[in-house]
């Protein structure tokens, strides 16, 4: 997953792009990148590490010079974890400055790399973006946004992108719009972002999104707009259920919103009786327990203290370190829980061994009950699109029941929401959303993928 923003028409735009990044940390904390143009070349700065960390310094701020700039916060789907790899990825080509930010996934690499290898590609990074270049520079067409559209039809899989072609910017999704990506104005600049919680950062106001299979262009004559391919929505759900901020507003709908409903209609599904109190584990799963407890008519209370100074993933080389890795990020409330029937709300189970290890760091706190509700239905098939899930075979619920995976977390009751009570959460008609990680329903055959971090 990644996040992606830019600005067209600011002198302040490497700027507003930092604080973009800023909102959208969430959506990536491996590694993050600016590059604004200032009229004769690219400049870029991109480093491993949080937005802060990368931009900690006011220089670069000087150095990144111009009225056009577009930023990416990454959390690595295709290629490995190395420098390279850091957006925005930039590119020379005959009289064009190429910058490109991409948050989402292309599945049909392999025969794409042969035929490009063929034509004398050389590839310089191991990330699928890279191959949306190569095909706009191997194709015909008078103007580049002609040679895009050309390239674009010949990929498949997940894009939002943001591209600086000189001093043009180029905002662009796929046909399903599986990723977010809006637009905004702050007074006379053109803002795009995964997310509107980055406008709202900067204070610019939401216009529209980026609609699936629309190309926006952004120069000095104005804005336009080519509908280069039918749009045939099929938005991510899992941004709803777990990976947008709750504060921002995606595929037409709050995520607060609908993150509510999804714990109401849990509570409708999956009740306890004369349960004393429902918590969340935090953040993502806040809200969607507010939504239970107000259904269920329970008292909503904090029952862990997160650590918010540590990342989404706590990774440490010294596996004396690596057992304390839910302690660091987690610690429960002993004076709410102790002698309680609680119900714990989280927003889905991936590979169940953060969740056992925090039902045990509970347990020590002598709750009478532990009653487990996820907000989603069991995660069985892989993600193509980008959510960087692990195997399949990693995936807890991929081979093992419900009353097997309780058994696993060793709690008193476990249940998911169903594939029906998390589409009629939603605003919009369930064909318009993809569920594959639930259902195995992929909008299209996989004909051809590789998994996150292999090499092409
Ligand atoms: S498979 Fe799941 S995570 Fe991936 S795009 Fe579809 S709903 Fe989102």
């Amino acid at each position: 997953m990644c996040g992606i923003a830019g600005i067209f028409g600011s002198e302040e735009a490497s700027n507003l792009v930092y604080l973009c990044l800023y909102a959208l940390q969430h959506r990536g904390q491996e590694g993050a990148g600016i590059t604004s143009y200032d009229g004769k070349r690219l400049k870029i700065i991109k480093d491993f590490g949080l937005v802060s960390e990368v931009f900690s310094e006011r220089k670069k701020f000087n150095y990144l010079r111009g009225e056009i700039a577009i930023g990416h916060v990454r959390y690595s789907t295709h290629g490995e974890s190395s420098f390279i790899n850091i957006q925005p990825l930039t590119f020379s080509y005959k009289n064009y400055h190429i910058a490109i930010s991409h948050n989402g996934n292309l599945i049909n690499l392999k025969s794409l790399k042969r035929e490009l290898e063929d034509r004398g590609a050389i590839f310089q990074t191991t990330s699928d973006t890279e191959f949306i270049v190569h095909l706009m520079a191997q194709s015909k067409g008078d103007i580049i946004e002609e040679r895009l559209i050309n390239a674009l039809r010949k990929v498949e899989g997940a894009y939002s992108l943001l591209i600086m072609v000189n001093d043009k910017l180029i905002a662009v999704r796929d046909k399903y719009g599986f990723r977010p990506l809006c637009m905004g104005k702050l007074g006379n600049a053109v803002v795009f972002a995964s997310e509107t919680c980055a406008l709202d950062l900067i204070g610019a106001e939401y216009e529209r999104d980026v609609n699936p299979g629309e190309m926006i262009i952004v120069d000095k004559s104005g804005l336009r707009s080519i509908q280069f391919e039918e749009p045939r929505p099929h938005y991510c759900i899992f941004e709803y259920v777990y990976f947008s901020r709750p504060d921002s507003r995606i595929f037409g709908e709050y995520v607060d919103k609908t993150r509510r409903k999804l714990g109401k209609n849990l509570a409708i599904e999956s009740p306890v009786d004369d349960a004393d109190i429902v918590f969340s584990i935090p953040d993502s799963s806040n809200t969607t327990a507010l939504g239970y407890a107000q259904k269920a008519n329970l008292q909503y209370e904090i029952g862990l203290i997160r650590n918010h100074y540590v990342g989404r993933t706590f990774i440490h080389p010294q596996q004396m370190i690596r057992d304390f890795s839910v302690k660091v990020k987690f610690n429960p409330i002993g004076g709410v829980i102790k002698g309680k029937k609680v119900v714990i709300v989280d927003d889905s189970i991936v590979r169940g061994t953060t969740l056992r290890k925090l039902v045990n760091l509970i347990k020590k706190e002598e709750p009478k009950e532990i009653h487990i509700r996820i907000g989603s239905p069991p995660i069985r098939y892989p993600c193509y699109y980008g959510m960087d899930f692990p195997s399949q075979n990693e995936l807890i619920a991929y081979k093992r029941s419900i009353s097997e995976i309780k058994e696993y977390l060793d709690v008193d009751s476990l249940e998911y929401l169903s594939v029906e009570g998390l589409l009629k959460s939603m605003s919009l008609p369930p064909e318009q959303f993809c569920t594959a990680c639930f259902t195995g329903k992929y909008i299209e055959p996989i004909r051809e993928y590789k998994r996150s971090k292999e090499e092409i």
